[in-house]
């Protein structure tokens, strides 16, 4: 089974990409499992139609500690692909952290990612708390993609997430596959997302142009691969699906110290 999480900084573009990279995976038919973990249920919602209606936390806080079942917690989404949204606290109470461990553990238990032979976490890639560390820390995934625009906070973001990596690739088998370059129309942002990837020993894997029809899918509900499939953009979307599906340039980081990454971002007119 091919274990990948999809990292970065809140807004920036996962669940989307994530999404798209799993109807990919599926048209090479590939049975593919995507998990949310980001408290804000909405990983999946492209694949479902729909957000998420039950996730594991919510099914763990209703029946408290009873039976939980592998079909109330998997739901099936386009093209067949399995869907699990980890859930998170209630509103200003509990950690969001310690949720995504309680409901990996379930994911675990229940056995769910049986007859999977793709499993993406899409994670909020906040790795100050432990909880979010939990995908790449506890060996749930192995390849690790940070998806990030060319705005400094994004690469901050994702800088202090190869911090994370680097820190827990020493002691298990997690690895980083590569930076998704996420566009949002800064200047030079290829050129600048590359440098950053070659800076921190990576590589740019792709480049995803901001696009309309990306919006537009959305509104519907969709994935670009279901609404939009003859599009250039699906097009990117299965082209990055393939070069994770291919890669085999998978590396411990080399984080930056933020002065130089803020030079970088400034090289670059920023
Ligand atoms: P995250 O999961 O990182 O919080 P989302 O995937 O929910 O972010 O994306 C945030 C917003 O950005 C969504 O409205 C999404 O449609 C939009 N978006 C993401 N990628 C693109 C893109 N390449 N072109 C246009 N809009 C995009
Ligand atoms: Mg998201």
């Amino acid at each position: 089974m091919k274990k990948i999480a999809f990292y970065g900084k809140g807004g920036i573009g996962k669940s989307t990409t994530a999404s798209n990279v799993s109807a990919a995976f599926s048209g090479m038919g590939r049975r593919v499992c995507q998990i949310g973990c980001d408290p804000k249920n909405d990983s999946t919602r492209l694949l479902l139609g729909h957000i998420c209606r039950s996730t594991v936390l919510d099914l763990e806080r209703q029946r408290k500690g009873g039976e939980i079942a592998l079909e109330e917690i998997v739901h099936t989404g386009f093209h067949g692909i399995h869907c699990i949204e980890a859930g998170g606290p209630e509103p200003g109470v509990g950690c969001a952290g310690r949720g995504i461990i309680v409901a990996l553990e379930k994911v675990r238990a229940l056995q769910a990612l049986d007859n999977t032979d793709v499993v993406l976490y899409d994670v909020l890639g906040d790795v100050v708390c432990g909880g979010f560390a939990v995908p790449i820390r506890e060996g749930y995934a192995e390849e690790i993609y940070i998806v990030s625009s060319g705005e400094l906070m994004s690469l901050y973001a994702a800088n202090n997430i190869a911090k994370g990596i680097r820190k827990f690739a020493a002691r298990g088998r997690v690895k980083l596959g590569g930076i998704i370059g996420n566009s949002r129309n800064v200047e030079f942002e290829e050129e600048l997302l590359r440098d950053f990837a070659v800076r921190i020993g990576t590589q740019l894997i792709a480049f995803v142009p901001r696009s309309k029809v990306v919006h537009d899918a959305e509104i519907h509900r969709q994935t670009v691969l279901e609404f939009a499939p003859e599009t250039p953009q699906a097009e990117v979307y299965r082209n990055l699906a393939a070069a994770i599906d291919q890669n085999t340039d998978l590396q411990i980081p080399t984080p930056m110290e933020f002065e130089d990454l803020e030079a970088m971002v400034e090289h670059y007119g920023n």
